[in-house]
Formats: C-alpha cells, structure tokens, sequence
C-alpha cells in the first residue's frame, strides 16, 4: 500500500478502533511471551500472574522488564521464535551491552511504519538520501533503509564517517536529505557554513538529543528544518518521530502501547512501553529510563497519532551527548588508574556554543598536575573507549579538565557522578 493512503485510512479510524486493534495484539503478544520466553514464563509463575486474564499492560501491578534484566538474564533468555538478526545498545550504566533480535519479517514491518513517518515529513521517490547512521551494531541503519524501499528514494550510506569527508564525498550525489547524529550533523553544519551549502529538503537526526539552539543553527545554515526521531534500539529505534511542528514526537501506536510511571504533578513520569508486533524478542512493560510524559491532545499538524512530549531526562545517570551514551562507568574507567586513592570525582556535561563540553572535575592533591592529569585522561580516552575518542577527532564534544582540592566535590552523602546541565528542549508541549 502506499504511504499516503496508508496515512488516509489510519486517518479515519475512530481512536476506539486503534485501541481495539492495540488489546487484540497485546493480548497475542502476551500469551507468546508466557508460553515461549522463559523469563516471562518463570516471572509470571513466579508472581502468580494468568496471562488470559490481562487485558491492558497496566493490569501487571509492578511487573516491568527492565534493562538490567535483558543484561542479567540474556538476550535468549526472552527469545519466542527464530531470529535472523541482532543489535546491541551500550553505554547506560553498566559497560555491558544489550541484545535484541529481531526476524526480517519484523524489519519489513518496522520499515513500512517509518516510511509513513517519512512521507509525512516530506520524503518522495525522487529524493536522494546520504545517511552518516553508524553501522556498527545499530538498528537505525537498517530500519531506514527497510523505509527507504518502501519510498524507493536514492540513497547513499556514508557510514559515520568524518564529517568533513562526508562533505567532500557528498558534493557527488548532492543528496537533498541527510540523516545522522544529531552532534555529527551540527558538527557537519560548521563546515558547511564554512565552505558553502547545497539545497536540502531536511535533515533527520536520532540517537541522541539535541538544544533548540543547535537545532536552530543548524536549520539557519541549511535554511532547512532539522527533524528528531526518538527511539532505542530495544524499541526497534522507532517510538515516535517529530512532525512538522517539532511539538513532541508521534508515538507508534500500531506498534506499541505506551505508559507513564511515576508521573509528577504535571505528568512526568517514566516512560514505559509494551510491543505488539514482535515475534522473535516482545519486550513487556519496558522501562525507557525516559522522563516525558504523554499528549493526547491533537496537533497542529492535523496528525491522527498522539504524541509523546520530548525526552526531559534520563531515570538513570546515562547521558546521551556529543562523547555518545555515556554513564559514570565510563568516567571511571578512564579515571581508574588516574586518581589517588580517596579522591572524588563528577562529570559535568554542558552545552557552549553548540558543542557539548565535558568538564571532568577531580579532586587532586597537587593542583599543578591539572595538566598531566588531563594528557593522561585523554590517552585512556583514546585507548579504552575508541567510539568517545572518535567523536573526539571528530569535534562532536570537548574534554576539560578541572582540578578540584580534595574534599571539596562532594557536598552531600551522596555524590552525583554525571551531571547534565543543558538545558535540553525546554519548549513546551501543548
Ligand atoms: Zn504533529
């Protein structure tokens, strides 16, 4: 079928319709989840849970699946029929990936989805597409591509490669749309702004979050609006995906049902999400680790899908910046043969100009040896974690460090290790 009148028939379905078709392919998804996995199927004993009487997520009380359990107990430990493929997600809090497969069925289908979301935005059959999505393991570059079979537009993928080669290779295709990481693209957009831009329809950027001000001069060099995709790589990569207006994202309703846990006053809460259409790996009551919360409230945009508002925080200490996903973990691997014994240390992520800075504070006896404490620092970087040091070379983020007097970081009992003081997104929704 193709796009738009995919999106015209989804269009005029009822809202009831929609949830109708949701608890129907839960209660499948649940009953799959029971009889093959055997992580749901010892947790449901376990909790005296019977899958036939369930008819929405939020009738599993406290039941959740959560990251550390998909670490804990395996990817296979989830698995409810065959795989033909994988993909890892790493750097939350733990240097352990994660696992999640997937069938090529399950592929065609997420493709077909994202197509929509792309046709929405403006994506037709005589664009031609470069993504810079990074290979390695990650799930976008291959839920893309399955889109882009269903638009049938000329693509090109770079692979995350140096920014600058990009624009030097790119003058070739003269592509219209760009995909990539969100500080790749700003960093992409420096040059350009430098050497000279060519007329795009948009750029498409997930991964990662990213400030209204780098969005906006990113749009201002390319005179070219710059979209979001919001996922994560046990979600397929596709939970919701801006539109036009760039208010929040369009969740994936066929694919999902959403919920928020532990909201605020203002409805801010985890976000937590159940698939409906996955036969190899289903995910039950997922934790994101996500703050956002839920818009129903329609869009300017005319759009049936509801929305999620954007992504406020982390639940967890992870931060998603130009260094790429990272945890305390990180930090103190690289500081582990760097620090004498008993000092404090806090990673503070801020935003100046549009590229992350990654001030590194650590409590030193000597505060003269700020300056060897950092050469070392950045040769554990370049040693230990080869992605952060790549996005390093590539100026997606700076790293400084600060020295602080011993005793002096830690306020209260307990020190917070990673601290994000962008100020992300701040625009509200609705
Ligand atoms: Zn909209």
């Amino acid at each position: 079928m193709k796009p738009e009148r995919a999106i015209g028939l989804l269009s005029s379905l009822p809202a009831s319709a929609i949830e109708a078709m949701q608890r129907a392919r839960f209660r499948r998804t649940l009953r799959l989840a029971a009889e093959k996995s055997s992580f749901y199927r010892e947790e449901f004993r376990r909790r005296g849970i019977d899958v036939r009487k369930i008819e929405h997520p939020s009738e599993l009380g406290d039941f959740f699946t959560t990251g550390e359990d998909l670490r804990e107990h395996g990817a296979e430990a989830f698995l409810t029929g065959r795989a033909d493929t994988a993909f890892e997600t790493t750097g939350t809090t733990s240097p352990a990936p994660k696992r999640a497969y997937f069938s090529q069925k399950e592929i065609d289908e997420i493709g077909r989805t994202s197509a929509l979301a792309l046709h929405l935005l403006g994506l037709r059959r005589e664009d031609r597409v470069l993504s810079a999505f990074d290979c390695s393991f990650w799930i976008s570059p291959v839920v893309v591509r399955s889109a882009f079979q269903y638009i049938n537009c000329f693509h090109v993928e770079a692979g995350k490669i140096e920014p600058l080669e990009f624009y030097e290779r790119a003058l070739a295709y003269r592509p219209n749309v760009i995909f990539g990481e969100p500080s790749w693209i700003v960093r992409l957009s420096e040059i350009a702004e430098a050497r000279g831009r060519w007329p795009l329809k948009f750029l498409f950027a997930g991964g990662e979050n990213i400030t209204e001000t780098a969005r906006a001069a990113v749009e201002r060099v390319w005179h070219a609006p710059l979209y979001l995709n919001y996922g994560q790589t046990e979600a397929f990569g596709a939970i919701g995906i801006e539109c036009k207006e760039k208010q929040g994202y369009h969740r994936n309703d066929l694919n999902f049902i959403f919920e928020i846990v532990d909201e605020d006053e203002e409805g801010y809460g985890e976000l937590i999400y159940t698939t409906l259409t996955r036969d190899v790996m289903p995910l039950i009551r997922y934790r994101s680790t996500d703050i956002t919360r839920l818009v129903d409230e329609p869009c300017a945009c005319g759009l049936f899908a509801r929305r999620i508002g954007k992504i406020r925080a982390r639940a967890d200490e992870m931060v998603v910046c130009g260094m790429g996903n990272v945890g305390p973990w990180v930090f103190a691997e690289i500081l582990s043969d760097v620090l004498t014994p008993g000092a404090d240390w806090q990673a503070v992520v801020k935003n100046e100009g549009h590229r992350d800075v990654i001030e590194l504070r650590v409590e030193m006896d000597d505060l003269m040896s700020q300056g060897d404490v950092e050469s070392r620092v950045r040769s554990n970087l370049r040693e230990r974690f080869a992605d952060f040091w790549r996005n390093h070379e590539m100026k997606l983020y700076e790293l400084e460090v600060a020295a602080y007097a011993r005793g002096t970081l830690r306020g209260g009992r307990k020190l917070q290790r990673v601290v994000d003081k962008r100020q992300m997104l701040l625009r509200r929704v609705v």
